[in-house]
């Protein structure tokens, strides 16, 4: 076995009504920033746990400045915001573009660092202030994983990749997602899905523990995503799409994604696709082109999806595992093919050569893409 590494959050709640109880993780701290958007606080999601906080004792400031995709002017007013208020602890509450800014508000009200010099692997300093991450979509794993993204005004997504990113405490209260409609549902729940494939697959930090965490949390979504989508209200499918989004997240914090979340990258920064979705609409036809040299692990996948292909060769196996994908996907609610998103074929070559641009995750896939693949898989999603 190759020597490896592994870094999670050090403590995890897993507890149905779980928000309303966060003033005992903060530990003695007095005043609680909550990092949120004003869509939850319009939803009634916030109003609860954060009476929850006041009547522990805490004094408790609500930030609900965060955009989707936030970025970084957002960021620092979240910090800035943070510093005024004196707050000395911080709780991200909501999709992943809260808990990704919530981190960064953690580590610069309490170590003032300029973030254009922090962005990439390992380049910030601490201390930073505690953190509780309470994620209300089950997708990112933003709560279990060290990175934070940002859009920066130069219309690119930087990431600040620390270990200092990590919470203190990740809170899976599936009640929270109770509310979430079907197509961020299916979106959310295909990029967790999108997480834990690509953790399994990676070229690079493949290891044992991500590998046993891709395979249950893949067990999950795959059981649980076409009840959490046609039945919302129902706790256990949410209960298991926010678990296996955390475990895909644990997974691939460790054992990085590859040329899905590549390809998906511009259909974010120059066509404004959410993410989950632009995961979704290129995600077969780079299985497709993994197939050859990836074709043994997606196999393993399908096994452990699929008892009854024990015995099958390799290569039915993993074509039954790709066709279990691509019918999650053409079950969900979403746009199925890029032409549905309003990307005409002549976006198709300028897609292709940013995709390029992303070589930081391309450098993971499993089979090499150069533009010319880039722009047949595009096609092909087409
Ligand atoms: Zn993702």
């Amino acid at each position: 076995m190759t020597s490896f590494q592994f870094e999670t959050p050090p403590r995890i709640v897993c507890e149905r009504g779980a928000a309303h109880r966060l003033a005992p993780l903060l530990q003695g701290r007095r005043h609680a920033f909550v990092v949120t958007d004003a869509g939850l606080v319009q939803a009634g999601l916030i109003e609860a746990p954060v009476a929850a906080l006041r009547k522990a004792g805490l004094l408790v400031t609500v930030h609900d400045k965060v955009e989707a995709d936030p970025p970084e002017h957002v960021v620092l007013a979240a910090v800035d915001a943070a510093r005024t208020a004196g707050a000395d602890g911080v709780i991200g509450l909501g999709g992943g573009s809260s808990l990704d800014t919530a981190k960064l508000v953690a580590l610069l009200a309490a170590s003032p660092q300029p973030l254009a010099g922090i962005y990439g692997p390992q380049r910030a300093s601490g201390p930073r202030l505690p953190l509780i991450q309470v994620p209300t979509t089950a997708g990112t794993g933003s709560e279990a994983t060290p990175t934070s993204v940002v859009s920066t005004p130069d219309h690119q997504k930087r990431g600040v990749i620390s270990s200092l990113l990590f919470p203190d405490v990740a809170v899976l209260d599936a009640e929270l997602t109770l509310a979430l409609p079907p197509a961020p549902t299916a979106m959310t729940g295909v990029d967790a899905m999108v997480h834990a494939i690509e953790a399994y697959t990676t070229r690079h930090l493949k290891n044992p523990i991500s590998d046993a965490l891709a395979v249950r949390a893949l067990q999950l979504l795959d059981r649980h995503l076409g009840r959490a989508i046609a039945q919302g209200d129902d706790i256990v499918a949410r209960e298991g799409m926010l678990l296996g989004s955390l475990l895909a997240g644990m997974a691939f914090a460790n054992a990085p994604v590859a040329a899905i979340h590549a390809l998906a990258h511009p259909l974010g920064s120059h066509f404004h696709l959410p993410h989950g979705l632009a995961n979704a609409l290129v995600m077969v036809p780079v299985l497709r082109h993994n197939l050859p040299v990836a074709g043994p692990l997606y196999a393993e996948l399908a096994r452990a999806l699929d008892p009854s292909l024990h015995g099958v060769a390799d290569g039915a196996a993993a074509e039954a595992f790709i066709a279990r994908m691509a019918r999650h996907l053409a079950q969900a609610p979403i746009a199925q093919r890029l032409r549905d998103v309003g990307i005409a074929p002549t976006d198709l070559p300028m897609l292709a050569r940013a995709a390029m641009g992303v070589q930081r995750l391309l450098a993971n896939n499993p089979r090499e893409i150069n533009q010319t693949d880039a722009l047949v898989l595009y096609t092909q999603a087409h």
